[in-house]
């Protein structure tokens, strides 16, 4: 597999996998665009030829081709893989039987099972009676031709086994069909049978436009009262109903071109919208938004539009979807779409201007919790109060911006005709889960990529003048000589080791007399010694970080990130000594301590 990885990497190159997505222009020996993970301005994102390696100054995102497709296509590495050996036209071998083979060949086999049921019922809306009806009525509904194509949209053939013998026919097992959540397990004994029949189908995709479930609408029986009106495939090891997002796959380019993602709630919606030229639109399925589908939209846009029923501004699974896009940074929006009862299909059936009306006017999500709370609950009853504070306090709250948030303070004593100073207090004794942030800050600890800019703790400073030191030498190899041996013990173990080596690897040729040739072999050996590290990424991101963000500096920056590094350490000291003069007793010990304190501080800052 190891070889495949070298081949692929071999035949692409950075430049053409990255341009594909982001516009790049040309800066000294790399490249730099907007990138494409965080909003932003100016562009912080880079991408070295040389090094075959991407890299956000920004965000810190950053890594090799594998990685770049990972995220910007939010896939395990595996996919990655699959999608980068296809580009390279690298054939993928079999790795060895082992269970994880066993596993991906059961996934294939049903990938290639919902791909051929796609085909069975997309022919069943072109050729069967039924089907014709139920292309009619999609036509009706306001649908193209082209749409209709565009989205697979199928008829299930009322029978028990249509489909299931198709499947059959074409060399699949009843358990794989049952597996696939085709087919419904009847008696014992028995054959399985289809799940879907006399339905419209709306096939799912993912976000590489391979079906991998099924939604299907009520058609032959819609009539009957009984029939559920939406049924979908349960969960399988394609389709989990909870991170997929309808639509995805035709939408994902135009929310990052838009820096927007438009959310609904039904099939028809978002391929009504996307119809009407609004493709920056999914619909979450079935469910409400969940924290699985955060991370997904997160790739793409941090601006979010929800047009869900207005009415569940209680309700749980709309609360919390709410709270965790808001706690994971998301800016949400709320379409007020439900006036006259009607869907996003249906208003833009009707005249798709008002549809864009709607998305324009879209209002902020405090607007949202006051509308809908005060319509549902009656804030002349103790309990229509307690609703209302319910939902609107803990909003309040979670709001970063103190001015805003005594705006809504003041907004809801009005409206509840109370003193502020009770809302105050009441506020006072919510509590706000700050999970995320904690995550975030673990997160930038992690030295599995430098670090941010922004991290303003004594660690985070400590990575930072380490990584200039680090990205100073890769530069120029002759600043390796302004790092004394005593300062070794100034940084952090990976640094430290990575030092060693390269000043005893490097002795011998600093020791030549041939100065022409000597920072040609000391880089020879730097890439020699990043490339046998674990961190070689790590490696590589500093070298480029020196290219492009530390261009004119040298030597003397040097200096100064060595003694910022030993203030860092003489107040590590400092802080310990204070500690022993606070518990120590004997008075003579006390004035020892006090002086070697003395001592030591006159040294902070490099006064020597
Ligand atoms: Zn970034």
């Amino acid at each position: 597999m190891d070889s495949q990885i070298e081949e692929i990497k071999n035949k692409l190159n950075v430049l053409d996998i990255v341009s594909a997505y982001v516009k790049l222009t040309k800066t000294g020996v790399n490249y730099r665009g907007v990138c494409p993970f965080h909003s932003e301005k100016g562009p912080s994102f880079f991408v070295s030829p040389a090094r075959q390696m991407w890299h956000c100054f920004g965000c810190g995102a950053g890594g090799d081709i594998f990685e770049f497709i990972k995220k910007i296509e939010s896939v395990e590495f595996g996919e990655a893989l699959r999608i980068l050996a296809q580009k390279a036209g690298v054939e993928l071998k079999r790795q060895n039987p082992q269970i994880s083979d066993e596993k991906n060949k059961e996934k294939n086999r049903l990938y290639e099972i919902c791909e051929l049921a796609c085909i069975f019922f997309e022919k069943q809306l072109q050729a069967s009676d039924w089907g014709k009806k139920a292309n009619e009525y999609l036509l009706n509904r306001g649908l193209k031709l082209e749409t209709i194509k565009k989205w697979r949209i199928g008829y299930s053939p009322d029978t028990w086994q249509g489909l299931s013998d198709f499947l059959v026919g074409r060399g699949y097992s009843r358990q794989e069909i049952l597996k696939a959540g085709l087919a419904v397990q009847s008696e014992k004994g028995k054959n399985p049978y289809d799940r879907f029949r006399g339905r419209i189908i709306f096939p799912i995709f993912d976000q590489n436009s391979r079906p991998i479930g099924f939604g299907a609408r009520v058609f032959k029986e819609a009539d009957k009262k009984e029939t559920a009106k939406y049924i979908n495939t349960p969960q399988t090891p394609l389709y989990d109903k909870s991170s997929v997002l309808y639509g995805i796959n035709f939408a994902k380019i135009p929310i990052r071109r838009l820096n927007q993602c438009v959310l609904t709630e039904g099939y028809m919606d978002a391929i009504m919208c996307h119809q009407a030229g609004f493709e920056n639109t999914v619909a979450v399925s079935g469910t409400a938004l969940t924290e699985k589908h955060l991370p997904i939209l997160k790739r793409y846009t941090d601006n979010l539009l929800l047009s869900f029923d207005m009415d569940s501004a209680g309700d749980n699974a709309t609360k919390r979807s709410i709270e965790l896009a808001e706690s994971q940074g998301f800016n949400l929006k709320v379409i007020n779409i439900y006036n006259n009862a009607k869907d996003p299909a249906e208003i833009i059936l009707e005249n798709s201007q008002n549809w864009e009306n709607s998305v324009k006017n879209s209002r902020g999500i405090m607007d949202y919790y006051f509308d809908s709370s005060f319509s549902r609950f009656d804030k002349k009853t103790v309990e229509g109060r307690m609703s209302i504070q319910n939902i609107i306090l803990p909003a309040i709250k979670r709001l970063q911006n103190k001015i805003e948030q005594s705006h809504w303070i003041e907004k809801l004593a009005q409206k509840l005709q109370v003193k502020e100073s009770s809302i105050i207090a009441e506020l006072a004794n919510i509590k706000v889960e700050t999970n995320f942030q904690e995550q975030v800050y673990q997160n930038l600890l992690k030295r599995t990529q430098p670090i941010k800019i922004n991290d303003f703790t004594t660690e985070g400073r400590k990575k930072m003048l380490e990584e200039r030191i680090v990205s100073l030498i890769l530069k120029n190899p002759y600043n390796l000589n302004l790092i004394k041996d005593q300062d070794l013990e100034l940084f952090s173990d990976d640094i430290n080791k990575f030092f060693e080596k390269i000043k005893k690897e490097s002795e011998p040729i600093f020791a030549l007399d041939d100065e022409s040739k000597t920072e040609e072999k000391l880089k020879a050996v730097f890439a020699d010694i990043s490339n046998q590290t674990e961190h070689k990424i790590f490696f590589d991101t500093l070298a480029l970080k020196a290219e492009v963000e530390l261009e004119n500096e040298g030597p003397e920056e040097i200096e100064l990130c060595l003694c910022g590094l030993k203030d860092i350490r003489l107040r590590n000291i400092l802080e310990s000594l204070s500690l022993q003069i606070a518990a120590e007793e004997d008075q003579q010990k006390i004035e020892e301590l006090k002086t070697e304190f003395n001592k030591k501080a006159k040294e902070l800052h490099c006064k020597n």
